[in-house]
């Protein structure tokens, strides 16, 4: 396993990958690994000779300082399940070569950062679009994998890889989930055995929603209640929004579609749960 520590580094290591004709498919992650991550990891060894995956707490994607601070770090884990997975290299750039002192170049991101995640975290998108254009600069990879669990992040990167005429190919991967239907998160760890036992509620609500899209309700309103009607049924959700949006646009209009997503932003304590569904 190649453990690459500065964007020089690791564009050394990917030239002489690129130049011995090797396909290199790119996993970035904040790190804490678990199955979502490693099913993204394995979907890029599928598709690819050499998988990177990079892991880097990103300071510049947290709007609130003790959230970064309290975010896991388990390195060592973390190099067993992508080595587990099929990753060839991990890219864990230190801190000031990422962002040395007066570091001030960041990119805008575009529309899709604008509803939802961007209202309730200022700044949040700003930080993931810069993030990934550095990294994917120092990876040069051919393909890039991300998670639809974060699935307006997936289409903030969509959008700046496009906008910026990036060469590189996005890849959406399915959310995993518990058995119970939890999405696997880095954050789950820190939810209590209560709200552990009453976060699934976010993916009944998604459900519910999807069930009655399916039963031919298409009123926006309606179906967003649907969802917040069953969180409710948990005590300690605090819900931060339940939103139905177009796929492609992110914008939302008064009748859902066949490009339909519900998203759903929902607090346990201290801890902010994310999730979608497509409706269709
Ligand atoms: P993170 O380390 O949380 O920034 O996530 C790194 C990548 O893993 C992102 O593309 C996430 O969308 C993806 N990811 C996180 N959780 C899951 C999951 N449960 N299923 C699929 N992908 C996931």
């Amino acid at each position: 396993m190649f453990i690459l520590r500065t964007p020089a580094e690791m564009r050394a290591w990917s030239r002489s990958q690129r130049f011995a004709t090797e396909t290199i498919g790119f996993v970035p992650t904040m790190g804490a690994l678990h199955g979502g991550h490693a099913e993204l990891i394995r979907l890029s060894a599928s598709e690819n000779t050499q998988t990177v995956v990079s892991i880097f707490v990103n300071p510049a994607q947290f709007n609130v300082r003790s959230d970064f601070e309290k975010y896991p770090r388990t390195f060592e884990a973390d190099i067993a399940i992508a080595q587990d997975a099929g990753a060839t290299a991990i890219y864990a750039p230190t801190s000031d070569s990422m962002y040395p002192v007066g570091y001030r170049t960041y990119v805008e991101p575009g529309m899709a950062a604008d509803p939802m995640e961007g209202e309730g975290r200022p700044g949040h998108f700003k930080g993931v679009a810069t993030v990934v254009v550095k990294l994917v600069n120092a990876v040069q990879p051919h393909r890039a994998y991300f998670g639809r669990k974060d699935f307006q992040q997936l289409a903030v990167v969509n959008e700046t890889v496009t906008a910026l005429d990036m060469d590189v190919t996005i890849v959406g991967v399915p959310t995993v989930r518990e058995p119970d239907g939890l999405a696997l998160s880095s954050r789950n760890v820190r939810l209590s055995h209560q709200a552990r036992a009453q976060a699934p509620v976010i993916y009944q609500a998604l459900t519910a929603a999807r069930e009655a899209y399916k039963q031919g309700e298409r009123s926006r309103t309606k179906l967003e209640s649907i969802a917040r009607d069953v969180l409710q049924t948990a005590v300690d959700a605090n819900v931060e929004y339940v939103t139905e949006c177009n796929a492609v646009t992110l914008l939302s209009t008064d009748l859902a579609s066949e490009n339909s997503v519900m998203c759903i932003a929902c607090w346990f304590d201290d801890v902010r749960l994310i999730d979608n569904i497509a409706l269709s």
